[in-house]
């Protein structure tokens, strides 16, 4: 009895020593260090391993969890077995890149891509990262991700799990499909044995070498979108209007950019086409007179008269899915190529636009970088600390300020535009000697790039906006009309 008190005795008093202890340990230990450990984000998506749906849908909650300001996902539709095309949108902009992968079963190595591409994106735009003279942020703010990372859920789970996913009232017709053969993993269909990717409206009726009835590859169906999935896809496609989209396949190494592209776009698709090649060692695809159709991309290239690429990631591995062996390499060769789409589908949806004059004034809530003109790839003069500032333009997302260096470009994110009352009551401070406030915010100038834009870069401006940013500067104060 003794000994056992005493023994609970030296136990409190060892629990006491290992608590304070800890206390000296998080007092003593230098505050930047607890913060970046603190800060440092948890890594979520694990590519080495046969990805699954299940393990998708957790991976993108988890991200849309630890990203929120950057991150939503929703379900695009249901497929054919009920399960969710997940879509997430990534990003703060106004221009729209549609990624999306798994059209075809075995070729799910598409899927781990885009999920670690989306971890990426997010931990770049974490960190501030840059990619070439392009801050990342900057970018984000301007173009918004819709990723499907798998297009074909039921088939995906077919191919990695076989007969045991599916009811048993269904076993005996995906058999039939098959061959009579119990393995899946060449299976490139969805569950009910129709090629997604022969499921869109161009040119469906011409497409070569159909199967004759439902089949592990290659049935078209009764009729294009007959299928959940390509109705899902169709329909987020013409809800969002992609500037750019890219499907993403694993076999062969070769890269399809060209769909019966009118000619007045083959320049302009095949300037993305090879730098795209360039970046990933895809050879391009020659264009053949009498392409066979149905495919997502063909579609969209015809539908939206904009570039569709349709990347095939590794070396062809025959009936089956891409080993994991060859990860490595393919996340090497792709990694950086997202931000190649980003920035052409920034340029290309504001080419489209017009600069228009605007009066008004916003608060800027946010460090903001300052652009020479609405472009990524224009001068830039630093970063704008947060103020108030008259607005002189905007062109799409793009808003044009006067600084006190002259007049900037700036994303219209992370501002607010003040209301009539506040500008009366902001203009009457600022009148007043007395009350006004330090002059704050504009920073030096130091162009980082070329700041002569080419003529063609502004070829969708108005005339006004060709005007010298000096002379819109010296423009009379009576064009203030809040
Ligand atoms: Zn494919």
């Amino acid at each position: 009895m003794f000994s056992l008190i005493r023994s609970a005795d030296r136990r409190t008093r060892l629990h006491a020593v290992i608590l304070v202890l800890c206390f000296l340990a998080t007092t003593l230990l230098p505050t930047s260090f607890a913060a970046s450990a603190a800060e440092s984000p948890i890594n979520i998506v694990e590519p080495k391993q046969t990805y699954t749906y299940e393990i998708m849908t957790r991976d993108i909650k988890a991200l849309a969890k630890q990203y929120p300001e950057l991150i939503r996902y929703r379900s695009a539709g249901k497929s054919e077995y009920n399960r969710d095309l997940w879509v997430m949108e990534v990003g703060r902009g106004e221009a729209t890149v549609l990624l999306n992968g798994s059209h075809h079963a075995r070729e799910w190595i598409s899927t781990i891509l885009l999920m670690e591409m989306t971890e990426n994106i997010a931990l770049s735009d974490k960190n501030d990262s840059k990619w070439g003279n392009y801050r990342i942020r900057d970018l984000l703010d301007h173009v918004t991700f819709q990723i499907v990372p798998m297009v074909n859920p039921d088939g995906v789970t077919l191919q990695q799990k076989g007969l045991d996913a599916f009811p048993k009232k269904d076993h005996a017709a995906l058999l039939k499909m098959n061959g009579g053969s119990r393995n899946f993993k060449r299976w490139k269909a969805n569950a009910k044995g129709v090629d997604l990717n022969r499921q869109y409206p161009a040119n469906w009726e011409q497409i070569n070498n159909p199967a004759p009835g439902p089949h592990y590859m290659n049935y078209k169906g009764k009729k294009p979108l007959e299928a959940k999935e390509a109705q899902a896809m169709f329909k987020l496609a013409n809800d969002t209007k992609p500037t750019v989209a890219v499907s993403y396949h694993s076999s062969g190494e070769i890269l399809y950019w060209n769909y019966k592209t009118p000619a007045a776009n083959v320049k302009r698709d095949l300037e993305l086409a090879t730098d795209f090649s360039a970046m990933t060692g895809y050879k391009l695809v020659k264009p053949v007179a009498k392409p066979s159709g149905g495919g997502f991309n063909d579609w969209f290239i015809q539908h939206f008269a904009q570039p569709g690429l349709t990347p095939e990631l590794s070396p062809s591995v025959g009936e089956t899915s891409v080993p994991l062996a060859n990860w490595d390499s393919i996340w090497k060769k792709n990694k950086n190529a997202v931000w190649l789409v980003g920035t052409t589908a920034v340029k290309l949806s504001m080419d489209k636009k017009r600069a228009t004059e605007t009066a008004g004034w916003i608060e800027l809530k946010k460090e903001a970088t300052a652009y020479q003109w609405p472009m990524l790839n224009s001068a830039t003069f630093g970063l704008l600390a947060p103020d108030y500032y008259e607005v002189t333009r905007t062109k799409g997302d793009w808003i044009e300020i006067k600084t006190e260096a002259g007049l900037r470009w700036i994303s219209d994110r992370n501002n607010r535009k003040l209301s009539a009352d506040e500008i009366a009551a902001l203009l009457k401070e600022r009148e007043e000697p007395e009350a006004a406030e330090e002059p704050g915010g504009s920073v030096e100038p130091s162009p980082t790039t070329s700041p002569e834009p080419s003529a063609s870069s502004e070829s969708g401006a108005t005339p006004a906006s060709s005007a010298s940013p000096e002379t819109k500067e010296n423009a009379e104060p009576s064009a203030i009309t809040p």
